[in-house]
């Protein structure tokens, strides 16, 4: 029978260095796995970034950081570096508009080379932004091209898409209500609207000042995993390995859900969640679309993670499904002495104001 190759093995492979022309060549690869090859086929992964940056006129000469000045150049005011900078401003609108940046805050990187990114400029509101304000640094975040000063927040997209190859795009900026999550060190609960579980991967990074190379090493370390990092204190970043528009997307699919979850527990009432099978599904279309997440290959038994968020997000699936039935017994024991205490000193309390 043929090997089945999917996108993770793909990315494992490119990930200790290796070359996917040694893949087998009778083998079956998933759908992402063959977009995935398809990405990097040729010269370096992201040669071919007119197909993952919404189809904008094709590359004129791939350029690395070690092109000449006048590559650089040549490449930073093409056609298709235009195209890339206007799809930027028009993100960079979109986040203004929808609040999710105040004052100069957020910023947006494309990859458009093995280790060269266009980037937004310090010191602009993302809402009023031309091409012209656009720049062009290295991996390692010297400004290559470009006449106004770089984002001071370069270095976390950097070390982002210098640990997760797959990354062709990054977005940060600070919505109000994923701030809010981040800012209480809250991981947004899952198990409770499709789009979410379907497009984002969301964990937190500690917070550490902005701009510096620990905040970037931070987020860099969830990367592997997760698109969508809630900075604590700050905001948040996210990734996509299609283009910067799709990592766009995963602000507003990440902003819309903290905000529901935020109204549905005003409701006085418990939020209802799905079930693990029904989370199981989704997490299918999720692996199918190459999305990473870390409860691929989980059983349903282990993937529901609701119980360390407050206020009262219960799990859908019942503690005692173990197959040895360990726990069920302590579980529903120390649920009724904690109602015993808690009746016990409302109680009091009440005895108390009479
Ligand atoms: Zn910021």
């Amino acid at each position: 029978m043929s090997q089945v190759i999917t996108v993770k093995d793909v990315e494992d492979l490119m990930r200790s260095g290796g070359d996917v022309k040694s893949l087998p060549g009778d083998a079956i690869f998933t759908p992402s796995a063959r977009d995935l090859l398809r990405e990097i086929e040729g010269n370096g992964a992201y040669k071919n970034s007119s197909r993952t940056n919404g189809g904008v006129a094709a590359t004129p000469k791939t350029i690395t950081s070690k092109s000449s000045k006048a590559e650089l150049e040549a490449f930073f005011n093409s056609a298709h570096a235009h195209g890339l900078k206007e799809q930027i401003c028009e993100m960079g609108r979109r986040l203004w508009q929808r609040e999710y940046v105040d004052g100069n805050g957020g910023n947006i990187a494309i990859r458009v080379g093995e280790d060269v990114a266009i980037c937004t400029p310090t010191l602009v509101s993302k809402g009023f932004m031309k091409p012209a304000d656009m720049c062009l640094v290295d991996f390692e975040g010297n400004q290559l091209a470009g006449e106004k000063k770089r984002t001071s927040e370069i270095l976390m997209h950097l070390q982002i898409m210098k640990r997760q190859p797959r990354a062709v795009a990054t977005v940060h900026c600070h919505p109000p209500y994923s701030t809010g999550f981040a800012v209480a060190g809250i991981e947004p609960p899952t198990c409770m609207i499709p789009e979410y579980e379907v497009f984002s991967s969301v964990a937190i990074a500690p917070y550490r000042t902005p701009g510096t190379p620990e905040m970037g090493k931070l987020v860099a370390d969830l990367v592997d995993k997760h698109n969508t990092i809630l900075m604590a204190n700050h905001g948040v970043v996210a990734w996509s390995h299609n283009n910067v528009e799709d990592a766009y997307f995963k602000m507003e699919i990440l902003e819309a859900y903290c905000r529901t979850i935020l109204v549905s527990t005003q409701l006085g009432v418990a939020p209802k969640t799905m079930s693990a099978p029904q989370l199981q599904d989704l997490l299918k279309i999720k692996q199918s679309l190459g999305i990473p997440d870390p409860r691929h290959g989980l059983k349903e038994c282990e993937l529901c993670d609701n119980a360390e968020w407050r206020p009262g997000v219960q799990c859908g699936v019942p503690t005692n499904t173990n197959q040895n039935g360990i726990g069920a017994s302590v579980d529903s024991e120390t649920e009724s002495a904690v109602q015993r205490i808690t009746d016990l000193l409302m109680e009091q309390l009440a005895k108390s104001k009479s």
